[in-house]
């Protein structure tokens, strides 16, 4: 039996693998068909938009804690009102505990991602207890906790399509000094704090996985599901709080002057200062060693999958409005301290905030909610939606490039909810995608072009600087999840490869009308929802009309390099006056259309681009030349819009 199962196995591999596998050409690897290895559904459409009978769960809370600011603890109350719109019913609930992460013997402790955020924070969450909602009564959960993620176990499964489920839970844990999303900074006016992943949220539970449970471990951030977040932050008085969304009690936290000037920046398009460093040193010595009452902030945000706040006396505050198409507006503020002052510095951030928005509004999809805020303080670069956090000594074209940035992830990953722990890419690099166009933009190219750690970082042209990632040896693919990076090569692969292969698809590949129009209406498409890769892959073939698996193939799922090379030129008959034969060879796996320039000796110059099919049979072409004089010279991309890993065979010369 055993002998025979053997040889069946044997013969069955060597008819089913070795025709597909090892007697392809490199073009047949490249343009296979079959792409897509999973079939659509009711869920999800073949033309990449969600399906007749999508479906989300939704996540609703109510947040109260309050901040001790001599003891750093933040304690409090979430309430959480989940909404189970799956067709499966659903015996248990999963929850994310990201404060868990700096447990001493949690996973992120011991796959040491990040040696500060060990050292800095404390004990993760300590929960107090754990109550859901049964006949209007609130009794004691079932529930256990696994590293970052709680389990509730129900008594009755929690019905499909329309099973609400509450749940509340009484928490605290001491803010970190710096965490790199959360974190304490000293200023002369006092300190700043910035808050985020303070409470509980649940998991997403999906079409993909069902509950996806990946645990926290510092780099791969969040996939969440979108609802009404209802908060308050309860501190000593004279703090200025900003939070996510629209502040509920301006009258009772803010004074007739905040409220005036405010007045006054929702209608201008120049920055309006809402509290100037004078007021805030004075302000700060009023209430100097005295015990002050504590005073409630409300804020409340809709169809958002999260919320952060920034609270501090030291805080200077100016603000703009920001214009969206169709006379819709918004504000942009920022926060910063004293020390952050400056034209080179915080006193232009409202500007580029405001610019930003305006043009990513303008470009993509319309900013949704009513504030954009950018809180200067110890956090490097981090985003939330409405609110970002970014490095309070950070200047000039660096304070642009963060601040567009940050606030570029509203659009992803807080607006397009794509789940960041798996697809970095699809958050990092779309933005950074954004970034290039916008950043080109600001004040008649005042920073242009962008040139970062996010997107060629030496300076130079992207298509060259790209060749050291693609080639690095065991560099991840673009589709790696964000914690399997090693930290060095996140930011080339993430960022920079994904945002140049985008701009190769606009700029060379499809061409600005149809990618645009693609990418748009994947955005509005997948607005407040959850898009995969292959959602996004099907949206933008089916939107530029274009089988792009070679390119997804080639870019996106594997590391291939491109080598174009011009490998000879002969005339028709040996007589220049009948045309010239152009050999071309595509060397490596990565197939793209070739750019070419060809000088003839009579001066005429030709630039040809050849589609990306010359390449579909063979990995050698012929280009006939019309031409009536002997060649000078042939030039393959000569714009260095390809990333070519050997130029040297890219001219041919008589
Ligand atoms: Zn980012």
């Amino acid at each position: 039996m055993k002998k025979i199962n053997t040889l069946l196995i044997v013969s069955f591999f060597l008819i089913n693998t070795l025709p597909l596998f090892s007697q392809q050409t490199t073009s047949q690897k490249a343009f296979a068909s079959l792409f897509y290895n999973t079939q659509v559904n009711q869920y999800r459409s073949a033309d990449g938009t969600p399906g007749e009978s999508y479906w989300q769960n939704q996540a609703n809370y109510k947040v109260q804690v309050a901040l001790d600011t001599t003891t750093n603890i933040i304690s409090g109350k979430v309430e959480i009102d989940y909404r189970n719109n799956s067709p499966v019913a659903l015996p248990f609930v999963w929850l994310q505990l990201d404060q868990n992460i700096s447990k001493p013997d949690s996973r992120a402790a011991a796959s040491s991602y990040s040696e500060s955020l060990l050292k800095t924070s404390k004990k993760g969450f300590h929960i107090k207890n754990v109550k859901i909602l049964i006949e209007n009564k609130w009794v004691d959960a079932n529930y256990l906790i696994s590293d970052t993620r709680m389990q509730i176990r129900l008594n009755t499964d929690l019905t499909a399509k329309k099973g609400q489920l509450k749940i509340a839970i009484n928490y605290d844990y001491i803010l970190g000094e710096n965490d790199g999303r959360a974190a304490i900074l000293s200023t002369k006016n006092g300190k700043i704090y910035e808050v985020s992943y303070f409470y509980p949220r649940m998991c997403v539970f999906d079409d993909i996985r069902g509950w996806d449970t990946k645990p926290f471990l510092g780099a791969g951030e969040f996939y969440l599901d979108y609802g009404t977040i209802d908060y308050s932050v309860t501190l000593p008085k004279g703090m200025l709080v900003m939070g996510s969304g629209s502040l509920l009690n301006p009258k009772e936290t803010l004074n007739k002057q905040d409220l005036a000037r405010l007045e006054i920046a929702k209608k201008s398009d120049k920055t309006v200062v809402i509290r100037t460093p004078k007021e805030v040193e004075k302000s700060v010595k009023k209430t100097k060693n005295k015990t002050l009452e504590q005073v409630t902030w409300h804020f409340k945000m809709e169809n958002t999958r999260d919320v952060a706040w920034a609270a501090s006396t030291a805080f200077v505050w100016d603000a703009a409005k920001i214009n969206l198409p169709k006379g819709k507006t918004a504000l942009a503020m920022s926060v910063y301290p004293v020390e952050s002052v400056g034209d080179t510095a915080w006193s232009r951030a409202t500007e580029y905030l405001k610019q930003s928005v305006e043009s990513f509004s303008d470009k993509w999809f319309v900013y949704p909610y009513p504030v954009a805020i950018n809180v200067g303080g110890r956090v490097g670069g981090m985003e939330f939606p409405g609110i970002t956090f970014d490095y309070w000594k950070v200047t000039s074209k660096h304070l642009y490039g963060i601040i567009a940035h940050e606030i570029g992830h509203d659009w992803f990953p807080m607006i397009v909810g794509s789940n960041e722990r798996r697809y970095a890419w699809m958050d990092e690099g779309f933005n950074t995608f954004m970034d290039i166009y916008t950043q080109a933009e600001f004040n008649h190219g005042e920073y242009a072009p962008k040139r970062d750690g996010e997107y060629a970082p030496k300076g130079g042209n992207p298509a060259d600087e790209i060749i050291a990632v693609m080639t690095k040896p065991e560099i991840p693919v673009i589709m790696t999840a964000a914690d399997n990076f090693k930290s060095e090569d996140t930011h080339p692969v993430s960022y920079f490869k994904t945002a140049f292969g985008l701009v190769l698809l606009r700029e060379v590949i499809v061409d600005p009308q149809r990618f645009d129009y693609a990418f748009k209406n994947y955005v509005t498409n997948w607005a407040f929802k959850h898009p995969t890769p292959y959602d996004f892959f099907r949206a933008m073939e089916n939107g530029t009309g274009e089988d792009l698996a070679w390119f997804w193939r080639g870019w996106f799922l594997n590391n291939w390099t491109l080598d174009q090379a011009v490998t000879d030129v002969q005339y028709i008959n040996n007589d220049p006056k009948q045309g010239a034969l152009i050999q071309l060879e595509n060397k490596n796996k990565l197939v793209l259309p070739v750019l070419i320039r060809i000088t003839e000796s009579n001066g005429k110059i030709n630039n040809i681009k050849l589609p990306v099919e010359i390449w579909e049979r063979d990995s050698h072409f012929t280009l006939k030349l019309d031409s009536n004089s002997t060649i000078k010279t042939v030039e393959l991309d000569p714009e260095h819009k390809l990333p070519d890993v050997d130029r040297s065979n890219n001219s041919w010369n008589n």
